[in-house]
């Protein structure tokens, strides 16, 4: 197993003869396994994964993209409103007034190097883009129009209507054809494999075949998506599932800031779809039950357009007070007129009718804030590398980090675009200097131990229970506003599920062909880690900031909470917090966050 594989080839590994298949009749059958070898492995192809890939090569490595799913499926497609970057269309707006509103945005968390590095890479990305075909909606003289987006100071968020990730993803797999990268469509990554202190690839299960396969790399790139799947409600789609974070976490790399988890304001009440900044951006009005446009009561300059922390905390106070609709607040459209909304909007239209039958040219539609994006992730540096040499992250799995505690919107699409492309680049130059690397086989063994006990368990707990019992205490006690005693509830509650998921998890399907039953099962594991990781976060920072808002706390506290978290994985599977990683300040002084 030790041994090299020739190159590009795949050589014949022969699985450890015993398999402990417990008593049960299902004997698992290992056949000969394939040892697939690149310079460079991306797993994902959602925008950072494909960003990423095209950058290296374009700077020569032998690249490939491991993903669960067709990459063109990945949840970038569903981004809806736009990516920022100044442009230059406008005299006021410049990279550095655009690092200003990410700093402010991320309540002075996010480390301001790394900000100032994505807002002035923006532009350059945007042409690239442009200049492979992207087809960004135009103003009548020809330049990429700009909507406003909250926290923004100027207009600065690129679009093409309201489906902007699904062309920009569309962009990018052209890129990948051209460059006859090499796609493992469904093969689902399990675990990274590190020897001797540095990344050595990662282990995937073939999907089609059941197949546990070794994928020796020399540089590892994570670009897995966010984790909004914690929650009962959430915006994402169905694979947004934590997993390489997951995969790091167990590899004994920390996760950074979990607790940041952002409640995007406009998600419909019947399955949390999104309905887009973008509508806000074009004009739409939020009203509570007299019609009042109450955000004007919170935010005093910015009303709707403030950042979504502040505006997901303004619904739920109105929804708490009595002064809701049904338990949500209302999206109103209509003065923007048929027009606009068909020419701007016409996705957000089409889905709020089909959820509510309500048309948005005519009707309000009732809104709540709905789990989006996870601000935590994979620690990395500016250039997207880890702790571990070989081993990088880029997009929503990672925390390099740009958001802090709040995310702006339209800042998420950039961030795949830009730090895809600069970890590529970094890994391109590691793969150059570093000499062949072979796996030790270790990892693949752990996981197909791993994976043949969990098939083998006859009877148990089936993983969409326990699923369904994280999302409850998650939804319940690690919402919008947070007290010690919700979250040390939630906390315990998890804790109980990843002692219940180890001891008694249990797949029905022991079948080798699209077993979604196991993979599910997998994928609630690596749920289970963030969540843990987030409501322990959540519970001991005491203080109110960002997407972090403390019933108990409710002050930001800059003299004691200037600091990153990171979670470590204990064995039993509970984060040991670390608070050793500060906060870089270049420029902006922490000052009181109004809009
Ligand atoms: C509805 C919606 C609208 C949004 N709108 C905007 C917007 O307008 N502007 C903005 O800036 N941001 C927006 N966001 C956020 C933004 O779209 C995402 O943060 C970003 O697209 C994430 O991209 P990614 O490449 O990191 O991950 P994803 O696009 O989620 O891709 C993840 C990839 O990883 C693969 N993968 C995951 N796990 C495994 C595994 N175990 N093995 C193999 N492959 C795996 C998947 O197959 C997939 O290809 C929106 C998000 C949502 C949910």
């Amino acid at each position: 197993m030790n041994k090299a594989p020739p190159k590009n080839g795949a050589a014949a590994v022969h699985p450890p003869k015993k398999i402990g298949a417990h008593g049960h009749p299902f004997t698992p059958k290992w056949g000969k396994v394939n040892v697939i070898k690149h310079d460079v492995v991306v797993i994902g192809g959602g925008l950072a994964g494909m960003r990423a890939a095209v950058e290296a090569a374009e700077n020569g490595a032998d690249v490939a993209i491991v993903s669960k799913m067709h990459p063109v499926r990945s949840h970038s497609g569903a981004a809806q409103g736009g990516i920022n970057a100044a442009l230059g269309n406008r005299e006021e707006d410049s990279p550095e007034a655009h690092t200003f509103d990410t700093v402010k945005g991320s309540d002075y968390l996010g480390d301001q190097d790394a900000i100032a590095a994505m807002c002035e890479d923006a532009p350059k990305q945007i042409i690239w883009l442009e200049h492979r075909g992207c087809i960004f909606s135009r103003l009548p003289d020809g330049k990429i129009a700009q909507r406003p987006f909250g926290g923004a100071g100027v207009q600065r968020t690129c679009y093409s209507a309201d489906v902007t990730g699904l062309v920009i993803l569309h962009t990018l797999w052209e890129q990948l054809e051209r460059f006859n990268v090499k796609v493992y469509e469904e093969y689902f990554c399990t675990a990274l494999s590190v020897d001797d202190g540095i990344g050595t690839g990662v282990v995937a299960y073939n999907m089609r075949n059941g197949e546990l396969e070794e994928i020796a790399a020399k540089a590892t790139i994570f670009a897995t998506g966010g984790a909004g799947r914690m929650y009962l409600k959430t915006t994402n789609g169905y694979a947004s599932t934590a997993d390489g974070m997951g995969i790091a976490y167990k590899a004994g790399l920390p996760l950074m800031d979990m607790e940041f988890m952002q409640f995007h304001p406009t998600t419909l009440k019947e399955n949390g779809v999104l309905m887009t900044e973008g509508a806000r951006g074009e004009g739409a009005y939020l009203l509570n039950s007299a019609g009042e446009r109450f955000m004007f009561k919170y935010a005093p300059n910015k009303g709707e357009l403030a950042s979504r922390d502040v505006v997901s905390r303004a619904e739920w106070t109105e929804i708490l007070e009595g002064r809701g609709v049904e338990g949500c607040v209302l999206l109103d459209m209509r003065h923007l007129g048929r027009e606009k909304i068909l020419e701007r909007l016409p996705q957000i239209r089409e889905l709020a009718l089909d959820a509510t039958g309500k048309d948005a040219v005519n009707e309000p539609i009732p809104i709540l804030p709905g789990a989006h994006y996870t601000m935590g992730g994979i620690e990395t540096d500016k250039f997207g590398a880890t702790r571990v040499p070989g081993v990088y992250a880029a997009g929503e799995c990672a925390c390099v980090s740009v958001h802090g505690a709040n995310r702006l919107g339209g800042n998420s699409l950039l961030e795949t675009i830009v730090f895809g492309a600069r970890a590529a680049k970094h890994a391109s130059q590691y793969v150059k200097e570093i000499g062949d690397v072979r796996p030790s086989g270790r990892t693949l063994a752990a996981e197909r131990d791993r994976i043949n006990e969990l098939l083998a368990r006859p009877s148990g707990v089936r993983a969409p229970a326990l699923r369904h019992k994280m999302n409850g205490a998650m939804s319940e006690g690690a919402f919008i506003f947070r007290d010690a005693r919700g979250l040390a509830q939630t906390y315990d509650q998890v804790v109980e599920v990843r002692k219940e998921f180890d001891k008694s998890a249990y797949v029905m399907d022991k079948s080798s062909t699209f077993n979604t039953d196991l993979i599910g099962a997998l994928e609630t594991d690596f749920l289970i880690d963030a969540a843990l990781c987030l409501s322990k976060g959540a519970l001991e920072r005491q203080e109110s900031r960002g997407a972090q808002a403390r019933t108990d706390f409710p002050e930001r506290d800059d003299e004691k909470w200037m600091k990153h978290t990171l979670a470590w994985r204990e064995p039993d599977g509970t984060p040991k917090l670390d608070y050793s990683r500060g906060i870089t300040i270049t420029k902006y002084e922490p000052t009181v966050r109004t809009y």
